[in-house]
């Protein structure tokens, strides 16, 4: 409140923060809030957890809910949470142009900070390039006992097979489960580099993984890491045609925001140039801002051609997907 007494500039009276509720888990973010806190003076308060567990603390949380932003590693997510009307629409022209138009989200719930692409690596010494083409191949007998993937239960095969019902119907993505399925080297467990990491061990000779896992093994001190990420190649499924499957990384603004200024200037932020630079060359992640290049590791892998699905559909299909993996049997 203003009075005679007390200046009406709010920056004098509180002090500045921002809540965060988040499913990132990447150690890049807090130099990223550092970097922030430096430059503007707001601090930033983190909760991570999964993002189902954020969801549910935001519906509990109702109207008195601390949190300002929610983040996310799937777009998925942010479009479940909008539907759940937890979030409020930015409009907001330096965040609109820091971003690529394909990534966005076309009813302004939620912004891109990031995005990662689900590929393939394989063995150097045991798979030929060749043999390579799109996900719907690796279906093929010829793959059989040779493929590494982490479970069904995990936000990124979720999507992927979210993307694979939006592009070919769930007919067709049945059958690529069981093909899929068929194909296994081993039961799923793990995490993606510990797919990568089982291709090095010999235990198979392909893997579905997230690109940026690649740059963190290949710029690890751990000798097993780095070894891990040497064994394989990189390999962007069905650039002859939709393009390989990309998901975000995101942030929507929540509906009953308590800092709403200080949510926007952190999302200014984290789209900008300088943030999304720490992301490329810490996470490994491809930058959500165009202006920005990919690091020296990643663009050794040269560009790809990613699948244009519109990221709410990650969403929308992702029951229809888990109901696929219980009855294919990937477990
Ligand atoms: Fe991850």
């Amino acid at each position: 409140m203003c009075s005679l007494f007390m200046s009406c500039d709010s920056n004098e009276k509180k002090s500045e923060e921002v809540n965060l509720y988040s499913q990132r888990h990447y150690s890049v973010d807090e130099l990223q809030y550092e970097n922030f806190t430096k430059l503007t003076g707001i601090k930033v308060n983190v909760i991570k957890a999964n993002a189902d567990e954020l969801i549910e603390r935001l519906k509990n949380e109702g109207e008195n809910s601390p949190a300002d932003l929610f983040i996310t590693v799937d777009a998925g997510k942010l479009q479940k949470a909008a539907e759940l009307e937890l979030l409020q629409k930015v409009s907001n022209s330096k965040i609109n142009d820091n971003v690529s138009n394909d990534l966005k989200d076309k009813n302004g719930y939620w912004v891109p900070i990031t995005y990662r692409a689900r590929i393939v690596v394989y063995s150097n010494d045991r798979v030929n390039k060749n043999d390579l083409s799109t996900y719907e191949d690796l279906a093929n007998e010829k793959w059989k006992g040779r493929i590494l993937v982490r479970s069904s239960s995990n936000a990124y095969n979720q999507a992927l097979m979210s993307s694979m019902v939006a592009n070919l119907g769930s007919d067709v993505a049945s059958s690529w489960s069981n093909g899929i399925v068929k194909n296994f080297a081993r039961d799923p467990k793990g995490s993606d580099r510990d797919q990568v990491k089982a291709i090095a061990a010999g235990q198979g000779d392909l893997a579905i993984v997230n690109s940026y896992y690649i740059g963190l093994l290949l710029s690890s001190k751990k000798e097993e890491e780095l070894n891990a990420g040497k064994s394989v190649s990189v390999f962007f499924p069905n650039q002859e045609d939709r393009g390989s499957h990309i998901n975000v990384s995101g942030i929507g603004l929540t509906k009953n925001s308590p800092n709403k200024e200080n949510a926007i200037k952190l999302m200014e932020y984290l789209t900008g140039e300088e943030a999304q630079n720490t992301y490329v060359n810490n996470s490994y992640e491809y930058a959500a801002n165009p202006k920005v290049k990919p690091s020296k590791i990643v663009q050794a892998w040269g560009t790809f051609k990613r699948d244009e699905l519109d990221l709410n559909m990650l969403g929308k299909f992702r029951q229809e997907a888990i109901r696929i993996f219980d009855k294919t049997g990937w477990k």
